[in-house]
């Protein structure tokens, strides 16, 4: 409460007025002869202070309107998964704020281009980009093709994953490794053969897309949500490795999107989820996509180490 009270306070004329720079000219500073006439507050004096709190709340406003703006101009990205469902939101949303965005897909060429010519149709470039993320030669081999393609890398968002549910005594080897493969040491592959390239651009925003299921596990999915608290432990741990060459890594965990990875689940299922959501629907994928342009952005720029829940409300 008196914290709160103290940042009120600081946020008040007066406490703008002792922090507020003496404009370069002179105009207003007093001479030194003229100290006490300043202290007596006489009404010169102080509509030049005026002026000068004015000035000081305008470059505030300035550098806050500046920093909410999420402008990508001149930047590369890349993002896994960029074919369809969020993965194509994802790109789009990057590409409409300005930046340049190479999508990698596993083995659909044809909605990855779907993809691509969206991204062309808003005027940025595009290239689609082939690789299978759990190969970290065909991942190095495609950090290589976006860099000579597109120029160097700033934006990672490694979204590619996939699902292979079933009850743990069920539960194959294979249907495990798969998901751990894709999901967990995809993003490891990718980030390992990017980061070189994030650093020579120095701007760096790595976003990995977990899930809510790897925040509070869920029954049937204990490959999924291993692979996604993995990836979590990931983001943390490349937050801190990297933080001092300037690149942020931050997780964004969705809740319940439709997308085909979804498309399966018993309808159902899919009410159960609508009726635990606060916010009373479904994710869409633009609502994570613009989660991720947040954190790929210079708004963010003082946030790495963190999970994102894009969910509705559904955990917390
Ligand atoms: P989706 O529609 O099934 O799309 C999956 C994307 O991943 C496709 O672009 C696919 O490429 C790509 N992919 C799969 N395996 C790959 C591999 N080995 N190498 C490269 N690319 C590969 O899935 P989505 O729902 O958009 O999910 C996207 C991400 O969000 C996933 O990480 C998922 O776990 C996460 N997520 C989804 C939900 C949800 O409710 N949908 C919730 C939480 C988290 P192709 O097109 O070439 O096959």
């Amino acid at each position: 409460m008196e914290e709160g009270k103290r940042a009120m306070r600081a946020l008040t004329p007066t406490a703008l007025r002792s922090v507020s720079p003496l404009p370069k000219s002179g105009e207003g500073r007093p001479k030194a002869g003229e100290r006490a006439a300043t202290q007596s507050h006489d009404s010169t004096t102080n509509s030049s202070r005026t002026r000068n709190v004015l000035r000081f709340k305008n470059s505030l406003h300035h550098i806050f309107w500046r920093n909410t703006m999420i402008d990508l101009t001149g930047k590369v990205a890349l993002v896994t998964g960029g074919s369809r469902g969020i993965g194509r939101a994802i790109a789009l949303q990057l590409a409409a704020l300005g930046a340049d965005v190479a999508v990698n897909y596993q083995g659909n060429a044809r909605a990855a281009q779907e993809t691509v010519d969206a991204i062309h149709a808003l005027g940025r470039k595009s290239i689609s980009v082939q690789a299978d993320v759990r190969s970290a030669e065909a991942v190095e081999a495609m950090i290589k093709q976006v860099t000579q393609e597109l120029g160097n890398l700033h934006i990672l968002v490694n979204n590619a994953g996939i699902t292979r549910d079933g009850l743990m005594m069920r539960m194959k080897e294979e249907d495990w490794d798969m998901v751990l493969d894709t999901n967990l040491k995809g993003a490891f592959n990718v980030i390992k053969a990017a980061q070189r390239a994030l650093i020579k651009g120095r701007y760096g925003r790595i976003v990995n897309i977990t899930s809510i299921a790897g925040v509070s596990g869920n029954a049937g999915q204990s490959n999924y949500a291993s692979a996604k608290a993995g990836m979590i432990g990931l983001t943390k741990s490349v937050a801190k490795e990297l933080g001092s060459r300037g690149i942020t890594c931050n997780a964004v965990a969705p809740g319940f999107v439709p997308t085909d990875l979804t498309a399966t689940l018993p309808e159902e299922l899919v009410q159960e989820a609508v009726r635990h959501t606060p916010l009373g629907r479904l994710g869409t994928s633009e609502d994570v996509a613009k989660a991720v342009a947040f954190l790929a952005s210079d708004a963010a720029e003082f946030i790495t180490g963190q999970v994102l829940n894009v969910d509705g409300g559904m955990i917390f």
